[in-house]
């Protein structure tokens, strides 16, 4: 169990969000519903709702994407719940006409990996270090995630991916794809490439139109991510958030975003201003409609701003 400190401090509530969902539970009936959009040739986008998690969106705001193969569909990223896995699960299985041959998981945020519990652990891949860090946080985000979404949860339990990947090129039910293993973001951030279309799956690398997180980020790593991305060549990019990417302007937006956030920041601390005022920060026009631009800042006020401080503010 995490307390609400070591909550906070993971970066997944902020006070406001740490609504009494459980007195919403008895009222509930909420079912997902996925909508799948097909993108390319046996390639399909599933949009999460660009908001922060909460009870009325079931936690269902990450995107996922399913890819057809003669094995039965990959799903890349399986939602925030069992229930959440299985409605991902029910409509790949509607489309390609097979169950879920494979599930690929970006990274450890509970909005992109709790899903796993819908399926087989042995079908479930990730990075090492995004197993490595669901072993750490896992079981805290689950008792987070009910916290918030109550019944929406109900069935989710960790499951630990099985599969470690390492980057390079596979072949799975005829489908080429390349795995492409990143960090910054997170510890393990996991991008693949299908080669037939040339749809670049980001994972939360990259954001579009919706402000970055940056609970677990390195800035510095995440550049370099970013580097590695916009030298892969593809022909559209699914982010972990916002729409779908048509003309490559989403990994410089949020490169120009982190670019912002990081200076601004160390210029607040220097300029002596508290946690608080720093989340009120003016948020420059170009970023104006950027959703969840304003609760994003705040939130990387809370993870970013003690380490900061710890650096340049001169001892007493
Ligand atoms: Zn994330």
């Amino acid at each position: 169990m995490m307390d609400r400190r070591q909550i906070l401090r993971a970066g997944l509530l902020t006070p406001a969000l740490l609504t009494p969902a459980l007195a919403l539970a008895e009222q509930f009936a909420g079912t997902y519903r996925p909508q799948a959009e097909q993108i390319a040739e046996g390639v399909w986008i599933v949009r999460g709702v660009d908001e922060p998690i909460a009870f009325a969106n079931g936690g269902a705001i990450a995107n996922s994407a399913i890819l057809a193969t003669e094995d039965g569909p990959v799903l890349f990223d399986p939602g925030v719940s069992r229930e959440h896995g299985l409605a991902l699960g029910a409509v790949a299985l509607d489309l390609c006409g097979k169950p879920v041959a494979r599930v690929y998981v970006s990274h450890l945020h509970p909005d992109h990996a709790l899903g796993a519990a819908a399926f087989s652990p042995q079908i479930v891949h990730a990075l090492p270090a995004t197993r490595a860090e669901l072993e750490r946080d896992g079981n805290g985000f689950t008792d987070a995630m009910y916290r918030l979404l109550a019944d929406w949860m109900k069935g989710t339990a960790l499951v630990l991916p099985q599969g470690d990947l390492t980057e390079g090129d596979v072949i799975i039910g005829g489908r080429h794809i390349r795995l492409i293993a990143l960090r910054g973001h997170s510890g393990g951030d996991l991008a693949i490439l299908d080669q037939a279309s040339g749809v670049l799956l980001a994972g939360d690398l990259v954001f579009n139109n919706r402000a970055s997180s940056t609970p677990h980020a390195d800035l510095a790593q995440w550049r370099l991510a970013l580097d590695r991305l916009a030298t892969t060549p593809h022909r559209l990019l699914v982010p972990g958030h916002g729409p779908l990417d048509r003309d490559g302007s989403a990994i410089a937006q949020t490169r120009d975003w982190i670019d912002w956030l990081e200076p601004a920041l160390r210029q607040a601390v220097v300029q002596g201003m508290d946690m608080s005022e720093a989340g009120e920060l003016p948020i420059p026009p170009r970023f104006a409609g950027m959703k969840a631009a304003r609760y994003e800042l705040q939130r990387s006020v809370s993870h970013l701003y003690p380490a900061l401080e710890a650096e340049l503010l001169p001892r007493l």
